[in-house]
């Protein structure tokens, strides 16, 4: 969450261009300083002249393409198409092409000509070929294949016709797509360097431990009606306003702003907080006002406490009243340890002198530890959160692999922990994977992922994730039927922590003192979350500048060529996760973050640059019911009686809102996923508190468990099939299914599986694939939980026959729209390595360089 912040950033920017800012201003602000280094490579797609896919423009490709494309990766079978091998009977020259990579040189159409023409010396060739050279198409054909296709069945065969349902079709397919993500061993050291970089001071590694826990103004859990003052300017600076981390609307004056301020400048101001309990008071945390226009904050403080709120007693330092020291800025969270603990229900911070040019206004937390009620009889039976046994508390890096390494070491069969690249210092993006059969993707069961930490000190979405995984693997041991259900038939990846950088930076200031910023942005200061190509901007260029409206595409558009850059600013973590969305064919996900309460669901960008505008997808009904699915099920959320977390009641709209229209986001990681990928993500904010306490992790898990289990189930909505050659039999990749009414399509995976998710209704759905007739059936969706069935057999064109004898089986090329999407993300590939290459021998360098 980060409308401020935006806001921030926006309203420097502009500071800047029009340069006419003076130094005390920007002095003044620098705390916002950091925001300017969030320019993302996406501030530049707006001049990116990429606008459609007509022939011409992708014609300067199409020679790069033709090499590449068939070169740079092994083929699978069924893409040379038997039909023409069996009229060519080319036989081994087929299976030299279908078991490796071909190298540059060898797919030249020099050698075709040659051999073509010729088939009786080819055959020739091959005899010389050893025997060797043709086993691995044997191996390549596992029994193990057709097991997908009776599993699936059972899922729901009154929707399927029986004539789908041939055993024969799977075997004559290598269900998998070539598996990128090998298995990361985690008994493997952290590379000593990277190490020596991220932790590189060892007394700072920990955060600092307190005593007591906070009494939560932070995260709600102190009710309003528990916070006093002695006074207060208005009611948008009432004492409810007085919380540590509080954020402040765009505009001050509203009844949203960011502190409590009293009305009077004088030495008897309080706030005043009811621990409801005898409690031990241990700490004060104060912070500034949080406002863009003004600059107010406490310099010091007395503490008083009380039990009946009549007679108070001071806080004392040996025999002087202790005079705490408060802030310097508005928003550094500066903690003060009471020199003796005081023990009463009531406490009260009492400012003395504050910002000279400013008013009395704060925010702040208060650490202390509930004494046992001599009333109650069952003093020690507190209330726990959960029945679940899970570990509930932070993980840094090395704790959070400790955990993986258990669960995965708990559960092998149904877990595999892999990773998607470094960040910037080197961290690993590990992934947790959960399925019947880890590894593999398999035929017609749809991919499912969970992303969290993008903002790395947004923390509640890791330890959920963490969570997550342990509870499925405890649960699928004990024989949880809805969890045996959900792992049997999805494929689900968790990336706990998408920022590591970030974390760690967070971390070692902890929960309390962290504040609302640090570890926000890469560890290069970029703002993952803006930092994805800008594809909208492409789409609705597009929209506004071709003529030709058949020519315009609304799906899985290509990345900018200047994002491919190795100038672009593009972080490797980005790099990482993009180059996973399209290695995996994900249906659905979820973003996790946190500092609000409220799930927003994509465009996450406006159309002309409004600061917010009501921006939604084709599949608008379908978000709004995976953004409600999450939001109802929540505790917090659901509760019609909670407050607003900072300067926006999202429970007037149920808790779910369009993204754009909270605030816009360019190169958001939804807008992306959607435009870019067949996956539909929605971003999840889960608690006022980006950094709740540990103490707060079990009823955080309660309050998100149902909701994050639910939410997955919806992978399991709409409608999936296969299109499969009618011919053959063979699944056809890339096929685009559209569906009447919704201009949004979707594409077939490698194996011709596709999985469109959609609400109850029926739906005329038409398949085409390139050198195939489209095929159109109406599908049904119910309401039930489960997808109906609506499998496509396409029947090849004649010109495409032709094309491929004429090709002897070689590959005939893929639409252009997809070739140039390939394209791009090889781009992104190369100049991804490029870069690493870069990095790290830089820092190899840096550490020569300190030795
Ligand atoms: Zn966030």
């Amino acid at each position: 969450m980060a409308p401020t912040v935006i806001l921030l950033s926006l309203l420097t920017f502009i500071v800047v261009l029009v340069g006419g800012v003076t130094n005390s201003h920007s002095l003044k602000k620098s705390h916002n300083l950091n925001d300017t280094r969030t320019t993302s490579a996406t501030g530049s797609a707006r001049t990116g002249t990429y606008a459609n896919i007509s022939p011409t423009k992708v014609s300067r490709f199409s020679k790069t393409i033709k090499s590449t494309d068939a070169t740079s990766r092994p083929l699978k079978p069924t893409e040379g198409s038997t039909k023409s091998l069996k009229t060519t009977t080319f036989k081994p020259k087929q299976t030299q092409a279908t078991t490796r990579p071909l190298k540059p040189t060898e797919g030249s159409t020099k050698t075709l000509k040659t051999t073509t023409f010729k088939p009786k010396q080819t055959q020739a060739t091959t005899r010389a070929l050893k025997p060797t050279t043709v086993k691995p198409l044997k191996s390549k054909k596992p029994s193990t294949t057709l097991k997908p296709t009776l599993k699936w069945t059972e899922v729901s065969t009154k929707a399927l016709k029986p004539t789908t349902v041939k055993p024969t079709v799977t075997a004559t397919r290598t269900t998998t797509s070539p598996v990128r993500f090998h298995s990361e061993d985690l008994n493997e050291n952290i590379d000593k360097n990277v190490e020596r970089r991220v932790w590189h001071k060892k007394e700072s590694e920990e955060p600092p431990l307190f005593e007591c826990p906070p009494l939560g103004l932070e995260s709600l859990k102190v009710k309003d009606s528990q916070i006093q003052a002695s006074s207060y300017k208005r009611m948008g600076l009432g004492p409810h306003r007085g919380r540590l981390n509080i954020q402040s609307g765009v505009e001050d004056g509203d009844i949203y702003d960011g502190a409590w301020c009293a009305q009077y400048k004088d030495q008897n101001q309080w706030l005043q907080v009811d621990a409801k309990k005898l409690t031990r008071f241990t700490a004060v945390i104060l912070q500034g006002r949080s406002s863009i226009w003004s600059w107010d904050y406490v310099e010091t403080y007395k503490v008083q406490v009380s039990n009946d709120t009549i007679k108070w007693k001071p806080c004392m330092n040996g025999s002087e009243e202790a005079v705490f020291e408060g802030n310097k800025d508005t928003e550094t969270s500066v903690l003060a340890i009471l020199p003796k603990p005081a023990v009463a229900q009531y406490i009260r911070i009492n400012p003395q002198t504050w910002f000279k040019n400013g008013t009395i206004c704060l925010r702040a937390e208060i650490m202390g530890c509930e004494l046992p009620d001599p009333n109650n009889i069952y003093p020690w039976q507190a209330e726990e959160g959960t029945k679940d046994k899970l570990d509930f508390r932070h993980h840094n890096y090395k704790e959070m692999r400790k955990l993986m390494k258990s669960v995965n070491e708990m559960c092998p069969d149904i877990t595999r922990i892999y990773s998607i690249g470094k960040s910037y210092m080197g961290l690993k993006l590990y992934v947790m994977e959960i399925s019947d059969n880890p590894g593999k993707h398999e035929l017609g069961e749809p991919e499912f992922r969970y992303v969290a930490g993008m903002h790395g000190n947004e923390v509640l979405g890791r330890e959920l994730l963490l969570n997550l995984m342990e509870y499925i693997c405890q649960e699928y041991k004990q024989g949880n039927q809805r969890i045996v259900h959900l792992v049997k038939e999805t494929r689900i990846h968790l990336l706990p922590s998408m920022n590591p950088d970030g974390y760690e930076m967070a971390y070692k200031k902890g929960s309390e003192l962290a504040g609302w910023a640090l570890g926000r942005y890469s560890y290069e200061g970029i703002d993952m979350n803006h930092n994805f190509a800008d594809l909208n901007t492409v789409m609705w260029d597009a929209i506004e500048l071709e003529t030709d409206k058949s020519k315009l595409i609304n799906h899985y558009f290509p990345i900018p060529e200047h994002y491919t850059s190795e100038e672009a600013l593009v972080s490797p973590e980005t790099r990482a996760v993009i180059s996973w969305m399209q290695t995996i064919p994900f249906v659905l996900s979820a973003n996790l973050h946190g500092g609000e309460l409220v799930v927003t669901y994509p465009f996450d960008m406006t159309r002309d640059w409004a600061p917010k505008e009501h921006t939604p997808t084709p599949d608008d009904s379908f978000f709004r019911w995976l953004a409600t699915v999450y939001a109802s099920t929540n505790h917090v959320m659901s509760n019609p009686d909670r407050r607003p977390c900072h300067n926006e009641d999202f429970l007037r709209y149920n808790n779910i809102i369009n993204g754009a229209n909270w605030h816009t986001v360019p190169g958001s990681m939804n807008d992306f996923s959607y435009l870019h990928t067949n996956c539909f993500e929605v971003t999840v904010e889960l608690s006022c508190d980006k950094f709740p306490h540990a103490s707060e992790l079990p009823i955080e898990w309660e309050n998100n468990k149902e909701s994050l289990l639910v939410y997955m189930e919806q992978v399991h909505r709409g409608i999936k099939g296969v299109v499969r050659d009618k011919d053959t039999e063979a699944g056809i990749a890339d096929a685009i299914i559209k569906v009447d009414d919704i201009d949004h399509h979707i594409r077939s995976a490698f194996d011709g599986d596709f999985w469109r998710l959609l609400n109850p209704g029926d739906y005329d759905v038409t398949v085409t694939a390139e050198g195939y007739f489209p095929a159109t059936r109406s599908c049904r969706v119910e309401y039930e939980h489960y997808p109906t069935i609506c499998d496509f057999q396409l029947t090849k064109t004649p010109k495409q026959r032709l094309r491929e004898i004429l090709a002897k089986g070689g590959k005939i090329p893929k639409d252009l729209q997809l070739r140039l999407r390939q394209l791009r993300m090889r781009k992104l590939r190369v100049s991804t390595k490029l870069i690493n290459r870069r990095r790290q021998s830089q820092q190899r360098r840096a550490r020569g360089a300190h030795n």
